[in-house]
C-alpha cells in the first residue's frame, strides 16, 4: 500500500500535479478540435482560464466563419458580393479587414487581391465543382479584378458591378490573431492554435523547451512527412501551398492560388510558402497575406520583397525542383529532414 501510494505521487508530481494533489495552473491544460472556415482547427491552451480560453477561441472562428463567409446567404461578404454595385453597412470590423487587404495588395504589386473572387469561382473552388474555364471567360472575369472596384468607407464599402471578393486568403489569419488576443485577454501562458496551414505557438512548451512545427512537405500531402522543422516560442508560422488545395483534369493538376495577372493558377515554381513573424497581433493577418501572395510572386520576387524590409518576417519556400530555401533569420532555429530528400540553402 504504502509502495503504490509513492508510485502514485510520483506519477502525480511527473504528469505535473503537486504532491497534495493540486494541479499547477500554468499546467492546466485544454484542447479541443473544431471544424470552421472549412477547416480543421485545433486549439489548446495551458493555464487557469484555459477551458474558456479555447472555447472562445471557437466561438470567434464560427463568429468570423459567419461574418466572412463566401457562400453563407447570411453573411456580410455575401451581402456585399450581391448588391448590385451599391455600398452597404458592413461594420468597421469588415472595412478595417478589407483596408489591410487592399495595403497587401499594393505592397505585393497585387499579387493578393481579395477581388480575384469572380476567377477563383470560375474554377469551381468555390463550390467544389471543378472546371477550366476558357480564355475568353477567364479574360472578361479579371476586368473585374483590381483594388480600384472596392471602395471603403469607415464601416461601408462597394464593388463595382460584376466585382466581388473572397477573404480566404486572409480569414484565418485574422481568426488566429484574435486568438492570441483571446489567449493574452485570458492570461493562457502558453498555448498552440492549428486553423489548417495558420499556426500560432504562444510561449513554451510546459517542460520548458519550444514548440516544433513542421513545414509540410508539399510531396507528400496526405503523410507526417516534413520538408523542415522550427523549434520556436511566440511566432505565427502560415503556409501557403499548391498541395492544400486543387483538382486534376486531364492529367493536368490545378490549385487554388491564382495568379490575379493571367487568372490562373499561379506556376511560379514553388510548392509551398511558409512565412514566419513573432506573435504580435496583426502578423496571423500579415503572414497569411504574405504567404498567399509570395506563393503567386516564385522565389526570386519573393526574395527581393523579404530583402526589401517592408514587413518583418522569415521565409521557408519550397521549390518544384527540389529545394528548401530559409532566409537566414531562421537558420539557427531550422532542422532539416535528411530523409526528405530536400537540398537546403540558407539565403541573405
Ligand atoms: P491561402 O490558403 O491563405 O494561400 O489562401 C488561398 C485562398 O485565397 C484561395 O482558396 C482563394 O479563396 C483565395 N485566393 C486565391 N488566390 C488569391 C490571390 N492571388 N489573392 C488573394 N486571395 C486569393
Ligand atoms: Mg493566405
Amino acid at each position: 500500500m504504502k509502495r503504490i501510494t509513492a508510485v502514485l505521487m510520483a506519477v502525480l508530481m511527473i504528469t505535473g500535479l503537486t504532491a497534495c494533489g493540486e494541479a499547477d495552473p500554468d499546467k492546466a491544460r485544454e484542447s479541443i478540435q473544431v471544424i470552421a472556415m472549412d477547416t480543421p482547427m485545433v486549439f489548446t491552451a495551458y493555464g487557469e482560464k484555459s477551458t474558456h480560453a479555447v472555447y472562445m477561441a471557437e466561438d470567434e472562428a464560427r463568429r468570423l466563419d459567419a461574418l466572412l463567409s463566401r457562400t453563407d446567404e447570411n453573411s456580410v461578404i455575401y451581402q456585399l458580393n450581391h448588391a448590385d454595385g451599391l455600398g452597404i453597412t458592413v461594420g468597421e470590423e469588415v472595412c478595417g479587414l478589407i483596408e489591410a487587404a487592399e495595403a497587401y495588395s499594393q505592397a505585393t504589386g497585387g499579387a493578393f487581391d481579395i477581388s480575384i473572387a469572380p476567377v477563383v469561382s470560375a474554377w469551381g473552388f468555390t463550390t467544389d465543382r471543378y472546371r477550366v474555364p476558357d480564355e475568353a471567360e477567364l479574360a472578361e472575369l479579371l476586368t473585374h479584378v483590381g483594388s480600384e472596384h472596392i471602395t471603403t468607407a469607415e464601416d461601408a464599402a462597394a464593388l463595382d458591378p460584376g466585382t466581388q471578393i473572397d477573404l480566404g486568403g486572409i480569414a484565418k489569419g485574422y481568426a488566429s490573431d484574435r486568438v492570441v488576443a483571446i489567449f493574452r485577454e485570458n492570461n493562457v501562458p502558453r498555448g498552440k492554435a492549428e486553423l489548417g496551414g495558420n499556426i500560432l505557438v504562444m510561449g513554451d512548451k510546459p517542460d520548458g523547451t519550444p514548440w516544433r512545427v513542421g513545414v509540410q512537405d508539399p510531396a507528400k500531402p496526405d503523410e507526417e512527412a516534413y520538408a523542415a522543422i522550427l523549434t520556436l516560442e511566440d511566432a505565427f508560422i502560415v503556409t501557403s501551398g499548391s498541395y492544400q488545395r486543387y483538382f486534376e483534369e486531364n492529367g493536368k493538376r490545378y490549385h487554388h492560388i491564382i495568379d490575379p495577372a493571367t487568372g490562373h493558377p499561379a506556376d511560379s515554381g514553388l510548392t509551398s510558402v511558409t512565412v514566419v513573424a513573432d506573435s504580435a497581433e496583426g502578423n496571423g493577418t500579415m503572414c497569411d497575406a504574405l504567404s498567399t501572395a509570395l506563393f503567386v510572386m516564385g522565389e526570386e520576387r519573393a526574395l527581393d520583397f523579404w530583402r526589401s524590409g517592408t514587413y518583418d518576417f522569415e521565409l521557408v519556400l519550397v521549390t518544384e525542383d527540389g529545394r528548401v530555401v530559409v532566409t537566414d533569420g531562421l537558420k539557427d532555429i531550422l532542422t532539416e529532414v535528411e530523409e526528405s530528400g530536400y537540398t537546403y540553402e540558407i539565403v541573405s
